[in-house]
């Protein structure tokens, strides 16, 4: 039978098996998406694991259902093969891990080593010698393998290997490892428990051993789940609370367990004494029946008599009843031999009793100090007394199939109930977490979020609240950019107005004197040259300021950047002109880029615009330059700006893995300049000292590169110019 501790340690393998199979999930998924070796060793390391806890249960529960021995052999073979495996992943582990890649070529000495542990086991014969209360089997092969020295070696390789690394990088990054190490020791103390338990038989080892594979399990789970540079990896602990999931996880099956742990051992303990009572009662019964019927001869009956009465009586399966005279001497036995011989059973607890003429029932030990199960009752009328007595494994067989069968029930439900409670906890976490993922986007500035959602609780109205806050942010961010338009648009039409003028007035001088001049041939060709010209000119100007003035209708396509800056000068043209600047352009060959033409061009004109405005009266000079190159960083960018000196960057964080191209746009004007306490603030909204400004040019300005993934450097000194340049990446 299983003594309560042994089961407590039955659920916690069951805990530890569930966390084992779990992490070799994540581990797995993680290979699949980072592309680690380590990953994927260290999930078959606890998926390996996992195959020996759950064939150990196993192994339990068929123990308990009496279940053929040759089964139990090749199971126990079974769970030594997880072992040598489980250790072999874990040195291929231990290798890729801590990059000790000069060792890779071991890895076919322990694949052979393994092989050959996995051949002897399956080739030697095996033996199993189970004890009373141990429901662990010590294993004997026929031939020596050392099976659970490697593992254990394997495992204070681990260790050794995490410490070693914790030594060599003592300033940072260290307390992961020393969970993987830690942890590694936990297993090597839960395998010397175990080892306790299998010598001694005391179930508390099997406890204590059980708790601490399962704190290995959670400590490794830590170690190699956390990235190194997460802020969690400082306080691991701290991870079990970063996530909803586990918390649900937490309270959700921790209450299972503990409900089930505590209801099943409750029904368990009061099933079995209800029935071992019945089974006490049963031979109480037998051994009385017995003794009335030998007292009902009026001189002692024969011995031939007794040997047949002995022998009729059925006890169990493997018991028997035997009579014994006042020395303590067999009289009958269903072993004649036995009998015959007189056999001193003084030794046997029911007989010490018996001879003290008692009679009762209960679980005693018989003359070679086995449990047994069985009653006695005297004959004091002849100085003899009868025992009838079962070994206690024989005994309560039939309580031990109920046991088993009523902790697989519990098993099966615990599992079931943990998928459930996953799914459950899942349902709960997953429209959170996209909750948290748009307002980190919106904090970021994506204001195009949207969280989808179907589910009508608190957290769906919160979502549709949300969704609510972004449209209404986005709507008001439009209409700021829209009113930045408009602001350029008054600098642009005041200058344009000028400069539709000129034309005007030219075509308005020629039709004036047409009609004197239409015989005048010079004339007429000169008329059809210049109108048309300047009539196109007109149109031109229009036309760029109405595809200006349209909504931004966003929309990706391939973009003529030299193209679209050429129509940006061409729109201040008249402006510049008026301010006596002069513009250069030095537009290198460009690839066309992906990206929102009438966005990039908004960005050209917020930076031109405030160039003109950053020159003074007297006039300056206005660059455009453009270029190709390669950079190794791009990408969405911090808020506040990388400062190098004068100079600064927005917008750069991502680090790229190998250059990327990209293309440069440089505009550079020889104005006022931006004093060095400004240069941060720059790029906040409303920030201008301007009396007319609005302070949205930049911030509209960063969005729109940020949003194109690529960053804007501002280099500027004060009094002598200033100059943008923004880097887009070709594939935008
Ligand atoms: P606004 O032009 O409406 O003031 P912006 O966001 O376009 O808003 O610019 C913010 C501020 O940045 C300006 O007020 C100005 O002080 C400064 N600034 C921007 N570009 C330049 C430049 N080329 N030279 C000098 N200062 C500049
Ligand atoms: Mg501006």
């Amino acid at each position: 039978m299983l003594t309560t501790l042994t089961i407590i340690s039955i659920f916690t393998e069951i805990f530890a098996a569930g966390i084992m199979l779990a992490g070799a999930a994540a581990f797995i998924k993680n290979y699949f998406s980072a592309k680690k070796l380590k990953d994927l060793f260290f999930g078959l390391v606890f998926f390996t694991f996992f195959l020996y806890v759950s064939a150990t249960i196993a192994s339990q529960m068929m123990f308990n259902l009496g279940t053929d021995l040759s089964a139990l052999i090749l199971l126990n073979k079974g769970i030594y093969i997880s072992i040598v495996l489980c250790a072999l992943f874990l040195w291929v582990f231990i290798v890729e891990k801590f990059n000790l890649f000069r060792l890779r070529w071991t890895y076919v000495i322990f694949v052979l080593l393994a092989g050959f542990f996995v051949y002897r086991i399956l080739s030697s014969s095996v033996n199993l010698i189970y004890r009373e209360g141990v429901v662990e089997p010590i294993v004997f092969f026929s031939v020596s393998i050392p099976i659970k020295p490697f593992f254990a070696l394997m495992w204070l390789a681990l260790a050794a290997a995490s410490f070693i690394y914790v030594y060599k990088n003592r300033a940072r990054h260290i307390i992961l490892p020393l969970y993987l190490g830690g942890s590694a020791l936990i297993v090597l103390l839960a395998m010397f428990f175990s080892f306790l338990y299998l010598r001694l038989g005391t179930a508390a080892y099997l406890v204590v051993s059980w708790v601490l594979v399962l704190v290995s399990a959670l400590g490794f789970l830590l170690a190699e789940l956390i990235p190194p540079e997460a802020p969690q990896a400082q306080a691991p602990l701290s991870f079990f609370r970063s996530r909803i999931l586990f918390k649900l996880m937490l309270i959700f099956v921790l209450l299972i367990v503990i409900l089930f742990e505590t209801t099943t051992l409750a029904t368990i303990n009061i099933s079995k004494q209800s029935l071992s009572k019945a089974i006490i009662a049963n031979y109480q019964g037998a051994a009385k029946s017995l003794a009335t019927k030998i007292a009902s001869f009026s001189s002692e009956p024969s011995f031939a008599y007794l040997e047949e009465l002995v022998s009729g009586q059925r006890v169990g399966k493997e018991g028997v009843a035997f009579v014994v005279d006042e020395g303590g001497y067999l009289v009958a036995h269903p072993d004649k031999i036995r009998a015959m011989q007189g056999e001193n059973m003084g030794a046997d607890e029911g007989v010490m009793r018996v001879l003290a003429a008692e009679s009762g029932g209960g679980e005693f030990r018989n003359e070679i100090g086995s449990l047994m199960v069985g009653a006695y009752a005297p004959v004091a009328k002849f100085g003899l007394g009868v025992v009838v007595e079962e070994p206690i494994f024989s005994a309560y067989s039939e309580l031990r199939r109920l046991e088993a069968n009523s902790l697989l029930f519990v098993i099966v439900g615990i599992i079931l109930t943990a998928l459930v409670g996953i799914f459950f906890a899942r349902s709960i976490e997953k429209p959170i977490k996209e909750l948290t993922q748009g307002t980190e986007a919106v904090a970021k500035g994506d204001l195009r979020w949207h969280v989808a959602t179907d589910s009508c609780d608190e957290i769906g109205r919160l979502t549709t609240a949300f969704n609510q806050m972004t449209k209404e942010l986005r709507e008001s961010q439009e209409r700021l950019i829209l009113s930045e338009k408009l602001a350029s648009l008054g600098t642009m039409a005041a200058g344009m107005a000028h400069e539709i003028k000129n034309p005007l007035v030219s075509i308005r001088t020629f039709t004036q004197i047409l009609e004197q001049k239409w015989d005048d041939k010079d004339f007429r060709e000169k008329f059809s040259t210049i109108i048309p010209h300047e009539i196109e000119r007109i149109n031109r100007i229009a036309e760029s300021l109405l595809k200006f003035g349209k909504p931004m209708k966003p929309e990706l396509s391939k973009v003529d950047v030299n193209g679209l800056l050429e129509e940006v000068l061409l729109l201040f043209e008249s402006e510049c002109k008026k301010h006596n600047i002069r513009v250069t352009k030095k537009l290198a060959d460009l690839p066309e880029v992906t990206g929102d033409a009438g966005q990039l061009q908004q960005v050209f004109v917020n930076i031109v615009k405030n160039a003109i405005e950053a020159m003074p009266k007297g006039g300056g000079a206005l660059v455009v330059k453009t270029d190709v190159g390669e950079v190794i960083r791009l990408g969405k960018m911090r808020r506040e700006g990388i400062k190098h000196g004068s100079e600064m960057v927005w917008g750069e964080s991502q680090e790229l893995e190998q250059p990327t191209p990209v293309i440069f746009i440089e505009i550079s004007d020889s104005g006022e300049g931006i004093p060095e306490a400004n240069l941060k603030s720059l790029f906040d909204p409303f920030f201008t000292t301007k009396m007319t400004g609005t302070g949205m040019g930049l911030p509209i300005t960063l969005r729109i590169v940020e949003e194109h993934q690529g960053s804007i450097k501002v280099r500027s000194q004060a009094g002598r110019g200033t100059t943008f340049i923004i880097t887009l990446p070709q594939k935008g």
